[in-house]
């Protein structure tokens, strides 16, 4: 790469600390936090500026699932800008990117859904899933169902509605958030709440806290659950088998819409085009994003069920919500290339049958090395924690004190091995990797990540003893 080798870094480097506000960054520490430089990606690997080559085992950010430098979206996304580089989709103009997706979704999506609403983003679809639902309820004469029941610790994007759906208490805080109307439960996290029960049990203990939450506001002022089908963002967390048919059996019985957010867990991450087909329920609202173009132009959706089309229809009055890019013709093509490729290369079937397993079970077997504990996850989807001593279950597990550092410590060796990870709070790093990372390419990255580990364990064994 030697194109890559003569960038000068440091220079780079500063001018983006100088002009460049970062998201979810903290501004105090700007100068200090030297930032990464990402030039070139191919297939599941990214190159930085200094010429290192890394697995991105996060895939962007939840999003490359065809891999980096698919030349034929690039050739369809150039077509199209030639062709009709932009038109809206207001009132009633339309084009033939969006008839043409919105077809291929409905063909895609599970039977309940024939109808597609597009956004930018994943924040624009759930701050789009809120308005819906809402108009929905007062077009049914259900006025009073206006409250929107979420779970702590989810991630549902950073717009003032995606922010307040979200269950992080920092987001919380800035902007005087969550908005009126929208309340929050727990998470059905076996480590946090498990403790004394078997998983099948926690997961209908999580899914009561739901009913509970129904009962006390009134089922007549509910108008909706929403919840991503495995937390992304809050941590990889995946829900007992029992939690989603239960959700969707108190749904049911209360006549509340289910919404799933499927921004991470759409477009194969799952190995279904639809993390609430792998994990059984049937939602009436899907937010998707990320995924469903791979990343390549920004495009996101809702899909709406035939049920709230078809009262919508019938009452008529408008919808007074769009976006100027809502069903942008680059994005469109871009999602139609990308489907064509997860659907041509066989990919659902091979995360579910094949990698994913083969993923899952080298994740798992993380587990032996002696700081790692809970690993985890589904499909491509996992997350493992660093503990400083293990005990018999995960609920006796002994965490690192933040002092240890041990989180970012591992990640660091982790990225100087080669493979991209995340870290998040309490020493959990996560794993989201492209859906294309073969066998072999599964191998190379744990193998990588316990090199990390290992050398992680010698340094904190070090500073032990200092
Ligand atoms: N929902 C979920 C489940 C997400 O993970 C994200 C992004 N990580 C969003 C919504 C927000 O999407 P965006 O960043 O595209 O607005």
């Amino acid at each position: 790469m030697s194109n890559i080798e003569q960038l000068p870094t440091t220079k780079l480097q500063h001018q983006d600390a100088n002009a460049h506000l970062h998201p979810f960054a903290d501004y105090r520490l700007k100068q200090q936090q030297i930032s990464q430089i990402i030039v070139k990606g191919d297939g599941v690997y990214v190159w930085d500026s200094e010429g290192h080559c890394m697995i991105d085992a996060m895939a962007g950010l939840w999003c490359t699932n065809v891999g980096y430098g698919r030349k034929s979206i690039a050739d369809a996304v150039h077509k199209q800008m030639l062709q009709l580089s932009f038109y809206n989709t207001f009132f009633h103009t339309t084009h033939l990117p969006a008839i043409e997706l919105a077809t291929k979704l409905v063909e895609i999506s599970p039977a309940q859904f024939n109808h597609v609403f597009f956004v930018g983003s994943g924040s624009e679809g759930n701050d789009t899933i809120v308005r819906l639902v809402r108009h929905y309820w007062n077009q049914k004469e259900q006025p009073g169902r206006q409250i929107i029941i979420s779970r702590q610790n989810a991630y549902h994007g950073s717009t003032m509605a995606g922010a307040s759906l979200g269950g992080w208490p920092s987001m919380h805080k800035q902007g005087g958030l969550p908005i009126p109307g929208i309340v929050h439960i727990g998470q059905p996290s076996y480590l946090e709440g498990g403790q004394g029960k078997s998983v099948e049990e926690f997961g209908l203990e999580a899914a009561s806290w739901l009913e509970n939450k129904i009962r006390e506001l009134g089922p007549e002022n509910v108008a909706a659950f929403i919840g991503e089908p495995v937390q992304g963002a809050g941590g990889v967390i995946v829900p007992p088998s029992t939690y989603w048919p239960e959700i969707q059996r108190i749904c049911d019985k209360y006549g509340i819409l289910l919404v799933a957010d499927e921004v991470i867990c759409g477009f194969g991450r799952l190995g279904t085009w639809f993390g609430c087909e792998a994990l059984g329920f049937r939602p009436d609202l899907i937010t998707f994003a990320k995924g469903v173009t791979s990343g390549y132009v920004p495009l996101g959706g809702v899909l709406v069920a035939d049920r709230i089309v078809d009262t919508l229809a019938e009452t008529g009055g408008e919808f007074n919500h769009g976006f100027t890019y809502s069903g942008h013709p680059i994005g469109c093509v871009a999602a139609l290339e990308n489907i064509r490729i997860l659907e041509q290369e066989n990919i659902l079937n091979q995360v579910k049958n094949e990698t994913g397993p083969y993923f899952q079970q080298k994740l798992t077997a993380l587990n032996a090395h002696p700081l790692v504990g809970n690993s985890g996850g589904i499909g491509f989807l996992g997350g493992f924690n660093l503990y400083k001593h293990k005990g018999s279950t995960v609920h006796d597990h002994i965490p690192f004190s933040t002092s240890d550092n041990a989180g970012n410590l591992a990640r660091a060796n982790i990225l100087a091995s080669g493979v991209i990870v995340r870290l998040m709070p309490g020493d959990r790093l996560l794993m989201s990797p492209p859906l294309t990372l073969t066998r072999k390419e599964i191998d190379d990255t744990f193998n990588k990540i316990t090199q990390g580990l290992d050398k992680t364990y010698e340094q904190l064994k070090q500073n032990a003893r200092e």
